[in-house]
């Protein structure tokens, strides 16, 4: 066998959408530097640089989705479109100082836990390094999810996601189908339904769509926040703070949630006239029990003369015929799927390998478990952002992402203050008994007792996505690690030094 030189990193960030940067950020701050971020595009952005549908903007208030740690007073509307977000993104690492750390074009491909030497192999499409401690940034919305629909293959149309947007294809003209009605879909539809000659959209379950209270941010309040940082302070606390009173709603008390479905009803009516139209469009779960949609635009597209909505999901295609669960048929031109994201089968843990020889995507087979949303037992050092149970459903996901960076952070310093060559191993209890208490308190949650299926639940229908608290409570139980959690694993005296800091032989 012969001996190569690997080179050995403090810490791999993989991804660099507001994880994995705010993930660099907070590192360099806390004086570690010898990090880099992998990551497999050829940008930076994430979520900001693949999704660039039209219409495609936050559902979060612009203030409250960014960083606490970079303010933005220029932000230009209440809900800012991608291209603004995603040039926020490219200043944050600008501003930073965090090009030299990022290896574009680097996919991560496989992580193996090295029990002897305490680190992580890691394997990267431009090269293989290792590394101590491992944050995997790669995003909850990030892999595509198209549905296995029976002679799509044979579709002689154009054929894309949502978030993988192709803009060498005009849509003008074209009959469209769009598939699926979440998030993407009802921004994208009335952005192109304007200029296609027939939209087709087939909704396999309705969505409750509350008006969106956008606005532009006038050249005062802009010029008041970047000369006043008070007033900036105060939008984004009287944002969060409104968002934080929902909270008990959803996760204690869905009943109340009913007063919102008259209002989401109220707002279909004023722009839908038509009852049939209305009772097609009109959800049989609770409001809130699959993400609230925003949206001023979107029913009024649905009334237009040259769209067709098909309540059934889409079964087969036959050519250019779109056949629907309840054999309508359609002819188009074009399918555009707006059908979501891998998230409860997270892509990256079919590519991680842990102290015990299994993979992350083998130990979750049951269902994605990580304590306090961040640590999985068997697999040291390896921190996710937006991990099991961390996600929301009515606030901004970065207050989540920031409260995981102190975890890491945290981390970070228990690791130099027990000293030497270690690493911190979640103990199974810990993480046991963590998730018990999670799923315990999902019970009485509205994504669990609201009569929907959602891309909340897992397909043991077990939620393992959403975090059923604030983020207040959240930022508390992630402020520090507890070390009775955590098993602490030292490599044996004798070995200890036989490394140097930037550079480790290894066996290949
Ligand atoms: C259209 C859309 C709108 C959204 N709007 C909101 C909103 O308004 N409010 C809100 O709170 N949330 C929103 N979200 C959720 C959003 O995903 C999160 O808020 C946030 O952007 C996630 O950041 P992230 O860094 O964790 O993941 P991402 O932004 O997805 O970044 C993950 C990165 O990891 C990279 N990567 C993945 N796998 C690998 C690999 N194996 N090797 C190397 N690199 C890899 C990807 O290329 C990507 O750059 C939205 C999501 C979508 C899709």
């Amino acid at each position: 066998m012969a001996e190569r030189e690997h080179e050995h990193v403090r810490v791999a960030v993989i991804g660099s959408g507001f994880g994995g940067l705010g993930a660099a950020v907070r590192l360099r701050r806390q004086g570690i530097t010898d990090f880099v971020v992998l990551e497999r595009a050829g940008s930076v952005g994430g979520t900001w640089r693949d999704n660039s549908y039209p219409g495609c903007a936050c559902d979060v208030p612009s203030h409250l989705y960014s960083f606490s740690f970079a303010p933005n007073p220029e932000w230009p509307r209440n809900f800012s479109g991608q291209p603004h977000i995603r040039a926020y993104l490219e200043r944050v690492t600008d501003t930073f100082g965090l090009r030299p750390h990022i290896r574009f074009d680097s996919e991560v491909r496989s992580l193996r836990w090295n029990g002897e030497e305490l680190y992580w192999e890691v394997e990267t499409a431009s090269g293989s390094l290792t590394a101590d401690v491992v944050v995997s940034a790669t995003g909850p919305l990030s892999d595509p999810k198209v549905p296995d629909v029976l002679g799509l293959d044979s579709f002689p149309g154009k054929v894309f996601h949502s978030a993988r947007w192709d803009h060498d294809y005009d849509l003008r003209g074209k009959r469209v189908a769009m598939i699926g009605t979440g998030a993407s879909a009802i921004q994208i539809v009335p952005s192109i339904q304007p200029t296609v000659d027939r939209l087709t959209l087939f909704q396999r379950t309705p969505a409750w769509v509350l008006p969106r209270a956008d606005r532009k941010i006038s050249g005062l309040e802009r010029w008041l926040h970047a000369k006043v940082p008070a007033t900036r302070a105060a939008r984004r606390g009287l944002l969060w703070g409104i968002r934080e009173l929902q909270v008990s709603a959803f996760t204690k008390r869905p009943n109340e949630l009913g007063l919102i479905e008259r209002l989401a009803k109220g707002h279909m009516k004023r722009s839908v006239k038509d009852p049939v139209l209305r009772a097609k469009l009109t959800p049989d779960y609770r409001i809130g029990c699959k993400r609230i949609l925003l949206s001023n635009s979107y029913y009024p597209a649905l009334t237009q003369p040259n769209v067709d909505v098909v309540a059934s999901g889409l079964k087969e295609v036959r050519g250019k015929v779109l056949v629907a669960s309840d054999g309508t048929e359609t002819e188009a031109d074009a399918i555009v799927f707006g059908t979501g994201f891998h998230v409860t089968d997270m892509p990256i843990a079919h590519r991680v390998t842990g102290a015990n020889g299994t993979t992350l995507a083998e130990e979750w087979k049951d269902g994605m478990e990580a304590l306090r949303g961040t640590t999985a037992a068997g697999f040291p050092n390896f921190l996710t952002i937006i991990g099991p149970n961390t996600g929301l459903g009515n606030s901004s996901m970065i207050l989540m992402i920031e409260s995981q960076l102190n975890y890491l952070v945290d981390f970070m310093r228990q690791l130099d203050v027990l000293g030497g060559k270690i690493a911190l191993n979640a103990r199974p209890s810990a993480v046991h008994a963590w998730t018990r208490g999670v799923q315990k308190r999902m019970e009485r949650t509205v994504w669990n007792t609201g009569g929907c299926d959602s891309w909340y639940l897992d397909s043991n229908g077990r939620n393992t996505t959403a975090w059923p608290g604030t983020t207040a409570e959240f930022r508390k139980v992630t402020r520090q690690v507890d070390l009775a959690e955590y098993e602490v694993l030292r490599v044996p005296a004798a070995r200890r030094g036989e490394r140097s800091a930037q550079t480790v032989k290894a066996v290949a």
